[in-house]
């Protein structure tokens, strides 16, 4: 009879669960499907998404193709705006001024980044903010960083918390760390997991012993940009760990954490890919049912 492994032995080969995106991102387009079903045959309403692509950049192409096929996929009608790379600010701002007074749209995506000469955070600031499915205007950030449930999520950190949820994830009372204070993502991230009553602490490039920080945690969101930051010693035995790194290097698509290694220590893990980013889309397809469901909730009321 073999011989029952000592305790370091069973942590060294303990294996993590693999928090699986895609499934659970399946999950939130069959739930928005059955949503904007429901919006239809109850309402008349048929949510509506604008996509606005600026020049030729072939991996926004990419994306806004996807998202547009998504879109399709659950019943949400898309139409697509490509403008040549060109485009004065005036003839952008023109196109968004019609879309925010489009009935039929409920959503609006500008793909970013855009063209230089084009200023991103003016442009994100003329949708107006009921439209702005990616919930980057500052009436949606100001309103996340309130607590406040009026504000549109934006979409990668609404995916980190049902990729959370998913995972079963306790986190009222747990210590959480943050990796990254972007406006796109770690910011957003911090603020929801601090209205989920976690006890969140916000590190960046500037963090001292990031490690040590990282090891107090019971939840670990790396959004860094920087290939395996993230390695077992910085991990407590059981953690939560959720991956939103996204980096294209020599070895192929890297995540900021290390995989392999912190499986064996962690609790819980998502991979790259298939970890958080088949979950932007959904929680993109999401927001837009959303946004369309408050027209009839306006129309209702009035
Ligand atoms: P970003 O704007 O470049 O922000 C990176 C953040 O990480 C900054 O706050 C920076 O700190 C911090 N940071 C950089 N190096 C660090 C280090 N060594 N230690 C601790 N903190 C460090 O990036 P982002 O837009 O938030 O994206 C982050 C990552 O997520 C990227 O890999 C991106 O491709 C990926 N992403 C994935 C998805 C998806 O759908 N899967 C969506 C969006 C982003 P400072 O503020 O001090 O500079």
């Amino acid at each position: 009879m073999a011989a029952e492994p000592s305790a370091p032995e069973a942590a060294a080969t303990a294996t993590a669960t693999v928090i699986d995106g895609r499934a659970v991102g399946a999950q939130v387009r069959e739930r928005v499907r059955a949503g904007v079903e429901a919006l239809r045959s109850e309402h008349g309403i048929e949510p509506g998404l604008a996509t606005i692509l600026v020049g030729e950049d072939p991996a926004s192409e990419l994306y806004v193709r996807r998202k547009r096929e998504a879109c399709a996929e659950a019943g949400i009608r898309s139409f697509h705006e490509p403008l040549d790379a060109a485009t004065r600010a005036s003839e952008l701002t023109a196109l968004i001024d019609r879309l925010n007074a489009d009935p039929a749209v409920h959503g609006i995506l500008l793909q970013l980044p855009l063209p230089a000469g084009l200023d991103a955070g003016a442009m994100t600031a003329r949708i107006a903010p009921a439209k702005d499915v990616d919930g980057l205007h500052p009436v949606n950030a100001g309103l996340l960083a309130h607590g406040s449930p009026e504000a549109i999520v934006p979409c990668t950190p609404a995916g980190v918390m049902e990729l959370l949820r998913a995972a079963g994830a306790e986190l009222a009372g747990a210590r959480a760390v943050v990796i990254g204070r972007s406006t796109l993502v770690g910011r957003p991230l911090a603020s929801l997991l601090l209205g989920a009553d976690a006890t969140v602490t916000h590190c960046h490039s500037r963090t001292r012993d990031l490690a040590a920080v990282c090891r107090e945690a019971e939840v670990v969101v790396a959004a860094a940009g920087v290939p395996r930051l993230v390695s077992a010693d910085m991990v407590a035995a059981g953690a939560t760990v959720i991956d939103v790194g996204t980096n294209r290097t020599d070895e192929g698509l890297l995540g900021d954490v290390d995989f392999d290694a912190v499986s064996r220590v962690a609790g819980a893990i998502s991979p790259v890919p298939g970890g958080v980013g088949p979950m932007t889309i959904a929680m993109l397809l999401e927001n837009t049912l959303r946004a369309a469901r408050r027209t009839a909730e306006a129309t209702v009321a009035a």
